[in-house]
């Protein structure tokens, strides 16, 4: 009986694979990559005679049964998901059923889109006395929000919020933001196809704007929006600087005593 590994492709570069998930692919005897946003490349390292499917218009018990049959025949067998298999993936619900059927799995973290959206543009997601909290989360939308985690609850808080499966949904995320305090002028990034090569896209508006700027450039799928106080943050003139390169927080790499906290 074989192994099914749920493997974190990544945002779309197949470089942003790690070093284990490709390890994993070489070695793969079947392969079931997440339909479009798995670029196909990421298989470039499955092995010769490797069965590869697309779970693109299977159902989940349809995925599990594909996975189960292949781990009677393979020692291991890779589910490809995009980003990481942890966020918004179906993963324990892929589990369950292996699970059930007593067979082995692990997971491998990936690059999450939200992480890739904020390395394309340059941002920082935490800064210094600014926001030291990021929340990852979505708009209503067919998945109901559970209570307390509405867009406007979170939008309180004025931390950086990271938006995914929300690109069709900016009027709802400027009402949000309106009403949990934020202004109309508020920095807003979106970036579509986050890494995969010769395909990003980065638009940056406002909260009252950015609707109709993606709408010009039609992106309506695969993007991840980003509102934070931190946005632009490269250009401003007066930057705080993090405390572990303060020259007066000396620590016991510099030879000064032990801090009580050697984060950032
Ligand atoms: N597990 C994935 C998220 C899957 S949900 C991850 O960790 O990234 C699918 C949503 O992720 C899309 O609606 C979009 O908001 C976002 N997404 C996935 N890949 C992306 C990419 N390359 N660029 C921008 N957004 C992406």
């Amino acid at each position: 009986m074989g192994k099914v590994w749920f493997v974190g492709a990544g945002p779309g570069d197949p470089d942003l694979i790690t070093v284990k998930g490709r390890a994993l692919i070489q070695q793969a005897g079947a392969i079931l990559y997440a339909g479009s946003l798995v670029s196909a490349a990421a298989l470039r390292w499955a092995p010769a005679g490797c069965e590869i499917g697309d779970s693109k218009g299977m159902t989940l018990p349809e995925i599990s049964d594909w996975l189960k049959t292949r781990a009677a025949q393979h020692a291991t067998v890779v589910r490809l998901q995009t980003g990481d298999p942890t966020l918004y993936g179906s993963l324990l619900e892929l589990v369950q059923p292996l699970d059930a059927a007593g067979i082995a799995l692990e997971v491998v973290p990936g690059v999450s889109s939200a992480l890739a959206a904020a390395a394309a543009a340059v941002e920082s997601l935490t800064l210094p006395e600014v926001t030291q909290t990021v929340i990852l989360t979505r708009v209503e939308g067919r998945t109901p929000m559970p209570s307390g985690e509405a867009l406007a609850d979170l939008a309180a808080h004025h931390t950086t919020l990271c938006l995914f499966l929300s690109i069709t949904l900016l009027q709802r995320v400027r009402e949000a933001l309106l009403a949990a305090g934020w202004s109309d002028d508020s920095p807003v990034l979106v970036v579509q196809k986050a890494s995969w090569p010769g395909q990003q896209r980065i638009v940056r508006g406002s909260l009252a704007d950015i609707r109709e700027r993606c709408r010009a450039e039609q992106i309506h799928e695969q993007a991840m929006i980003i509102v934070s106080p931190t946005l632009g943050a490269r250009h401003w003139p007066e930057l705080r600087h993090s405390k572990l390169y303060d020259p007066t927080f000396r620590h016991r790499y510099r030879g000064g005593p032990p801090p009580r906290e050697v984060q950032p």
